[in-house]
């Protein structure tokens, strides 16, 4: 990758964001990256003066997004990448959570990331070129019990992404959906949202997820800067991928969920094909 590049990433205070923005400046690049506040923003600049630029910003923040991006363009250069890596994990059984949860974890794991996307477009298309990548999950492809919030966000940024490549391809923007499997970031510690426990009937089902989840968390197999420099492989090809997986526990999981995906496919096949005419 040519070491004139400009990486915008949001999240920059912790795990991914962090560790992509630091692998992306010792290897040249220049990092806007986006954080809550002022103190983080001096913290993240520290890391390398000149060529760290720290922007407050929360990605719920909508109206707040079109200028925060004109004004990194005008004073900090060309955004050639914009990696949406903003986001949290919803925990909680379904039924159990309110649904102002749900809006909460989609304003920021979607709303808030297509609104960086569409911020940049306009930039982007009108130099025919570009890189848009989005931090979805294994999550945004295989689900578990007491994530439903969270997996929907990561399927509905999947999708996005998916479209957004088709849409945005022919003017020389490339859009890529990385999904992680368990890596060591503050995910699933002091980011977690957890809806507080009330029905009963759902004991035997989740206690052992949270719990295990909870003992799990920092110990996770994923190495986030080794997920970086990875993310920066991507960046650098001439045809990055839609999709990227990360992380041998992602591959196994989402293999063999496409692969019982395609055993359903084929046992309902019949039906399936009994509609037409
Ligand atoms: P993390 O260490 O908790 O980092 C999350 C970052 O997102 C922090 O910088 C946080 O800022 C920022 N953020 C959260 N809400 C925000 C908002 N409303 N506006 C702006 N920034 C916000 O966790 P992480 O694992 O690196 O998470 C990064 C992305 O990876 C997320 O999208 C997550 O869903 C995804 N992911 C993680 C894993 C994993 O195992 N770790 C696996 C798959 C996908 P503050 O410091 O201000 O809170």
């Amino acid at each position: 990758m040519k070491s004139s590049k400009t990486l915008l990433i949001t999240g920059v205070s912790s795990g991914f964001g962090r560790a992509l923005a630091q692998e992306a400046l010792a290897t040249g690049l220049k990092v806007v990256g986006t954080v809550r506040t002022e103190q983080a923003k001096d913290d993240f600049e520290a890391l390398a003066p000149g060529v760290a630029f720290g922007r407050v910003l929360d990605v719920t923040d909508f109206d707040a997004i079109d200028a925060v991006v004109s004004e990194i363009e005008n004073s900090v250069g060309p955004i050639d990448v914009l990696v949406n890596n903003a986001g949290y994990g919803h925990e909680g059984i379904m039924e159990e959570s309110p649904l102002s949860e749900m809006r909460r974890q989609f304003d920021v794991n979607v709303f808030g990331a297509v609104a960086m996307m569409k911020a940049v477009l306009p930039f982007m298309r009108a130099r025919r070129r570009g890189h848009i990548m989005n931090m979805t999950s294994m999550g945004g492809f295989i689900t578990m019990p007491g994530i439903a919030y969270y997996c929907g966000s990561k399927f509905a940024l999947e999708g996005v992404s998916e479209a957004l490549s088709k849409e945005v391809s022919p003017f020389g923007i490339a859009v890529t959906a990385v999904a992680p499997g368990s890596f060591r970031t503050d995910w699933a510690g002091r980011s977690m949202k957890r809806t507080p426990r009330s029905i009963p009937d759902y004991d035997d089902v989740f206690d052992p997820v949270r719990r295990s989840r909870e003992e799990k968390s920092g110990q996770q197999l994923g190495d986030p800067r080794k997920a970086a420099r990875a993310m920066l492989t991507a960046i650098a090809a001439d045809r990055p991928p839609v999709h990227l997986l990360l992380g041998s526990d992602a591959l196994g999981l989402v293999r063999g969920k496409l692969s019982a995906l395609d055993d359903e496919i084929r046992a309902w096949e019949a039906v399936t094909v009994s509609t037409d005419g």
